[in-house]
C-alpha cells in the first residue's frame, strides 16, 4: 500500500474520480467559471497514449483487448457457466473512447418508469433541456439539441445489407421512425452516431480536450483513486496513487464520483462505504453502512444471430451498428418497449461455424429484470471487483430474447433481403423449439456493455444517492455517472450519461 503522506496535498473546490463520459463533461461544465479549481483525476491514459482505434470507428471491435479497457470478466454466467468479458473504458474518454459510438437516447417512458422506482424528478422532460445541451443533433427531429459539443447524426449512407434489412423490418409491418435517437419514437431507423468527419468524437474529444487550457482546471491520468477520505460523516477528497506513488486530493467543495458502474461502487467499497456485513466479511472496516452499493447491478445482454450471404457484404465504414429497431415484444405491457434489435455488417464469432461474408442481427431486451451484484474481492483497493450481473435469471428476459428472434428471422426471410442469398448460421435454421432458442441465448449471449444501478438513485432504504446525486448519509461527497441509474435505459447508454452528467454539474454549480 502506497504512503498517501509523501506527497504534498492539493486542494480544489472540486476533485472529480473518472475521466469517462461523465466526468469529461464535468470538468468542461464547472471550469466555465475561472473561480472554481477542478482536479480531474483519471486511472487511464491522455488522448494522445490511447491506440489508434480509438479514432478509427470500424476498428471499435479490437479496443476491448487493448490497454484502453480494464479487460474485467464476470463471474461464471449461464448454464455453462461461462465468464462474460464486460469492457469499459480505461483513459481520457473512458467508455466513450471505445464503446461502439450508439448515439440514442432511451425511449421516454424508461425515464418516466423511474420515480416508480424512488427516483422523482429524473423524468424524459425533466432530462430533456440536458439531453439537448449535450448535442448538435444534425438529423434534426423533435426536442433534439442545436447547438451542443457533441455532433451526433445518423450515418449518412448505411452499408447495403443493413439497409436491405431495413426494408425488411418495413416490409413485414413494422414502423419506419423518423429519429429513433430522440426517445420518443418505437420502430427502425438510423440511429445517430459519434462520429465525426470519419473519426470517432468521444467525450474527451467533445468536451476535455476544448478545455484543457484552462488554468483552473488539472488533469492527472495515471492516476487511480482507491481510498476516499472521510471526516466524521464529511468527505474531504480521495487518496490516489500515479506511478505506485501515492498522492493525496483535498475537496473544499466536493468530491464527485464519475468512475463509472464498476468504478464508483468498488470505490465506495474499498473505502468502507456499502453493505455493513459484506465489508466486514471482507475485512474492511465499515466507515459508513449504506446496504445498495453493488447492488441492483443490471445490463443489457444481447444475443445474435449470425449469417452467410453469398453477395459481398460491402466494407464496413462507420460502426458496424448503423441500424436499430426498438419494439414492444409481448410481455411489454405498458412500460414501453422492451427490445432492441440491432443490424450489424459483419458475422459475429458464433458457436456454429466461423463465416467469413455474412451479417448478424443482435437482440437485446432493454428493461431486463435480473439483478446482480458488484462485490469485493478482497481488502485490497487495487484486486479487481467480483461482478456477477446474473444475466437471464429472471426468465421475462429470456422471453423479450426469444420474441426478438422471431421478429428477426421474419425480416431476414422477407424479400427484401433475397439478392443476397442470406443463410442463417447460428443459431441456425433447424433451432426453433423455444427451450432450444432459450438454451441458445442463455449460453451464447454477450454483455452490450451497458451495465447500471450499482449506486441506484433513490430515496428509499437501498438508495445510495439522493435525487441531486449526494451520497446519503454523508456531505461532500457524489456520484454522477451510469452507477446512479435506477433502471436501464431502454437503449445505449450513452446519451442518457452525458444528460445526467449535464445536469450534475448545474446541480454542483447551483449547491455552492
Ligand atoms: C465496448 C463498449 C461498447 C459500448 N457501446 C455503446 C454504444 O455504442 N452506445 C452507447 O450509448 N453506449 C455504449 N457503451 C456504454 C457507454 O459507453 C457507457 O454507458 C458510458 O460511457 C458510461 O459513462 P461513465 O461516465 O459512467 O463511465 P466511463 O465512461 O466508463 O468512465 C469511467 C472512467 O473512470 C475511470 N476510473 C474508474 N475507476 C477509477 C479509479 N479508481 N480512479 C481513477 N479513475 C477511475 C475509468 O478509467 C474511466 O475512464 C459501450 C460501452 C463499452 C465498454
Amino acid at each position: 500500500m502506497p504512503n498517501a503522506t509523501e506527497q504534498p496535498t492539493d486542494t480544489y473546490d472540486f476533485v472529480l474520480v473518472g475521466g469517462g463520459s461523465a466526468g469529461c463533461v464535468l470538468a468542461a461544465r464547472l471550469t466555465e467559471d475561472p473561480a472554481t479549481r477542478v482536479l480531474l483525476l483519471e486511472a487511464g491514459a491522455p488522448v494522445e497514449a490511447l491506440p489508434e482505434a480509438v479514432a478509427t470507428p470500424p476498428a471499435w471491435p479490437s479496443l476491448a483487448a487493448t490497454e484502453a479497457s480494464w479487460g474485467e470478466r464476470t463471474e461464471p454466467q449461464g448454464p455453462d457457466g461461462g465468464l462474460v468479458a464486460l469492457p469499459r473504458g480505461k483513459g481520457l474518454g473512458g467508455s466513450s473512447a471505445i464503446n461502439a459510438m450508439v448515439f440514442a437516447r432511451g425511449h421516454r417512458s424508461s425515464y418516466d418508469a423511474w420515480a416508480g422506482l424512488g427516483a422523482p424528478g429524473w423524468s424524459f422532460d425533466d432530462l430533456l433541456p440536458w439531453f439537448r445541451r449535450t448535442e448538435t443533433a444534425l438529423g434534426g427531429g423533435t426536442g433534439r439539441g442545436t447547438d451542443g459539443p457533441l455532433i451526433v447524426g445518423p450515418a449518412a449512407a448505411p452499408n447495403d445489407v443493413l439497409l436491405a434489412l431495413l426494408d425488411g423490418a418495413v416490409s413485414t409491418g413494422h414502423r419506419r421512425a423518423l429519429d429513433i435517437s430522440g426517445g420518443l419514437e418505437e420502430g427502425f431507423a438510423p440511429v445517430d452516431l459519434n462520429i465525426v468527419d470519419g473519426r470517432r468524437q468521444s467525450a474527451a474529444d467533445a468536451y476535455l480536450t476544448p478545455v484543457l487550457g484552462r488554468p483552473n482546471l488539472r488533469v492527472v491520468t495515471g492516476a487511480r483513486a482507491h481510498r476516499l477520505l472521510l471526516d466524521a460523516d464529511r468527505c474531504t477528497g480521495v487518496e490516489y496513487t500515479v506511478d505506485g506513488r501515492g498522492h493525496t486530493a483535498r475537496a473544499a467543495r466536493e468530491t464527485v464520483l464519475t468512475a463509472g458502474t464498476l468504478g464508483s461502487a468498488h470505490l465506495l467499497l474499498s473505502s468502507g462505504i456499502g453493505p455493513a456485513d459484506e465489508l466486514r466479511a471482507t475485512g474492511v472496516e465499515v466507515r459508513h453502512a449504506l446496504p445498495g452499493v453493488g447492488r441492483n447491478l443490471h445490463d443489457h445482454p444481447r444475443a445474435n444471430l449470425v449469417h452467410r450471404t453469398r453477395r459481398e457484404v460491402p466494407a464496413a465504414r462507420h460502426n458496424h451498428g448503423e441500424i436499430i429497431g426498438l419494439l414492444r415484444g409481448p410481455g411489454a405491457g405498458d412500460g414501453g418497449p422492451d427490445l432492441q434489435l440491432i443490424f450489424i455488417d459483419l458475422a459475429l464469432p458464433n458457436p456454429v461455424a466461423p463465416v467469413e461474408n455474412g451479417f448478424s442481427v443482435g437482440v437485446s431486451p432493454m428493461r431486463p429484470a435480473s439483478r446482480g451484484t458488484l462485490r469485493l474481492a478482497s481488502a485490497d483497493p487495487f484486486a479487481p471487483p467480483v461482478i456477477d450481473p446474473r444475466y437471464f435469471t429472471e426468465e421475462q428476459d429470456v422471453r423479450a430474447v426469444l420474441s426478438g428472434i422471431a421478429t428477426a428471422r421474419a425480416i431476414v426471410a422477407s424479400g427484401a433481403l433475397s439478392s443476397w442469398g442470406a443463410e442463417e448460421v447460428a443459431p441456425g435454421p433447424a433451432v426453433t423449439s423455444a427451450a432450444d432458442l432459450a438454451g441458445y441465448a442463455r449460453r451464447f449471449f454477450g454483455s452490450y456493455c451497458h451495465p447500471v444501478g450499482t449506486c441506484a438513485m433513490g430515496e428509499h432504504e437501498n438508495a445510495v444517492v439522493d435525487p441531486a446525486l449526494r451520497v446519503r448519509g454523508l456531505t461532500g461527497l457524489r456520484i454522477a455517472d451510469a452507477s446512479v441509474l435506477p433502471s436501464i435505459p431502454s437503449n445505449n447508454t450513452n446519451a442518457t450519461v452525458y444528460a445526467l452528467a449535464e445536469r450534475a454539474a448545474a446541480l454542483l454549480r447551483d449547491a455552492s
